[in-house]
């Protein structure tokens, strides 16, 4: 089963979706971990998405096609997956059941939004920033760059809430609250999914 979580940074998606795939034995995609570590680990595509990702924009859908459709091929994903982080964009979302269907996954039938007011989630990310200071990771937490990063949610990816609704396959969620109550609720909507 193809799952996408979407939500504004600092919801809680990558914490979340580990949960939700680990419950139900899925694997989670998170294209921002994946970006890290190619950035990390100096490789060519690490070269070219460092400074974007540094200033908050968003990767080429050229590029995160690519990546994605490299990882969906993979084996472990034969009964599906949990993305978080992808799709972003309306482009990202168009190619994306074309991608799954053709990979014989089906098309997305679940999309959980993890809603969350802005305000905490800017005081949610300015938690991790200063624990991330102190580990030295994560440059994407500083201030300048999580405003451009929640303009490049509303502007880009919010709109995706929409799409989604129309196809039907829409969970919006509320994400405040404990990690315990909120994955709750998305089990919940999880367990429903997989009953239908
Ligand atoms: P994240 O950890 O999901 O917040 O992603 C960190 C950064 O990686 C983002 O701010 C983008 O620069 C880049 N990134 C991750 N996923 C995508 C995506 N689906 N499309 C474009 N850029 C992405």
């Amino acid at each position: 089963m193809m799952v996408v979580f979407l939500g504004p940074p600092g919801a809680g998606k990558g914490t979340q979706a580990a949960r939700l795939a680990a419950k139900y034995g899925l694997p989670q995609i998170s294209t921002g971990d994946m970006l890290r570590e190619a950035v990390g680990a100096g490789t060519e595509l690490g070269g070219r998405v460092k400074a974007i990702m540094a200033s908050g924009d968003l990767v080429s859908d050229e590029v995160m096609l690519e990546l994605v459709e490299d990882r969906l091929a993979k084996p472990d994903c034969s009964g599906g997956a949990i993305l978080d982080g992808y799709p972003r964009t309306r482009g990202q979302a168009a190619t994306l059941d074309p991608l799954t269907e053709r990979l014989g996954l089906g098309e997305v039938k679940l999309v959980l939004s993890l809603d969350v007011p802005e305000e905490e989630v800017v005081n949610r990310i300015s938690g991790r920033r200063q624990e991330s200071a102190a580990m030295g990771e994560r440059d994407d937490d500083k201030q300048e760059v999580v405003v451009e990063r929640m303009r490049v949610y509303r502007e880009l990816t919010e709109p995706l809430v929409d799409y989604y609704r129309d196809r039907s396959v829409l969970r919006q969620v509320d994400g405040v609250g404990t990690i315990d109550e909120v994955f709750g609720r998305l089990d919940e909507a999880m367990r429903e999914a997989v009953q239908q």
